[in-house]
């Protein structure tokens, strides 16, 4: 009996839908709600009309240094540079879900090897290091070379541009997501282009970064800022700017 109730269910829902395809397109149009517009940039670099500008070219009034005292970094012809051993910078607005474009320039002169080669990272909530590295003809561990996230998601492809030279990130970032308890809801998960190519794909974050042992999630906010690392390595930023989602 319930079989037959099941395929009458079944083929009635067939009908159902043929009858629509014969019948008004409308039915399956719909207006609200409307998606805002957007403005582009000029280029898909150019921060669009309803992003929220980190970093212009000309001042620090979206950062503090983490070490609590005047940031030390310095800034000339529109880029930011760290100034080793003067701790990082982190934004003072938090976000979680959102979409962030930075570009980066290692040094042009090049010194040291490995992770010692243009050595920075952009920390998603503080916690989360998309790296960045000196990684054209320099060998690391391939977990550990730009556009991984540190220690844990190797990239599809090396897509370094030689030291010296601007690249650009383009991060979708979807924060973890917890319990009251602390319990891990939902994982975080990225995506990332580096020159405009695909490097991370939709991929799950193992917890925050860890340089021993293995990352582990631990509960936070729903928004948190923003870092950039001093490595020791004086590395450049500009143009960062970020949608929250
Ligand atoms: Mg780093």
């Amino acid at each position: 009996m319930k079989k037959t109730a099941g395929l009458l269910v079944a083929f009635s829902c067939i009908l159902a839908a043929q009858a629509q395809r014969q019948g008004d397109p409308k039915l399956s149009e719909y207006y609200e709600p409307v998606p805002p517009v957007v403005t582009p940039g000029k280029t898909s670099a150019d921060a669009p009309s309803d992003a929220i500008v980190l970093f212009s070219g000309k001042d620090f009034s979206s950062w503090k240094a983490d070490r609590g005292t005047d940031i030390k970094w310095t800034i000339a012809d529109g880029a930011m540079t760290v100034t080793g051993g003067t701790g990082g910078i982190t934004t003072k607005e938090g976000f979680g879900d959102c979409q962030l474009h930075i570009e980066w320039r290692t040094p042009a002169v090049v010194k040291g090897d490995g992770q010692g080669r243009g050595n920075s990272g952009i920390f998603l909530m503080g916690k989360y290091e998309l790296q960045v590295l000196d990684n054209y003809n320099n060998k690391t561990y391939v977990n550990g070379q730009a556009g991984s996230i540190y220690k844990q998601l190797v990239p599809l492809v090396n897509a370094c541009r030689p030291p010296g030279e601007w690249q650009t990130y383009d991060v979708i970032f979807t924060a973890p997501r917890f319990y009251e308890n602390g319990i891990l809801k939902s994982p975080a998960r990225v995506t990332v282009f580096q020159n405009g190519i695909l490097v991370q794909n939709n991929r799950e974050l193992w917890g925050g970064t860890e340089y021993i042992g293995s990352p582990e999630y631990k509960k936070h906010g729903d928004k948190e800022p923003i870092s950039l690392q001093d490595h020791g390595n004086p590395v450049s930023y500009r143009n960062i700017w970020i949608r929250p989602m």
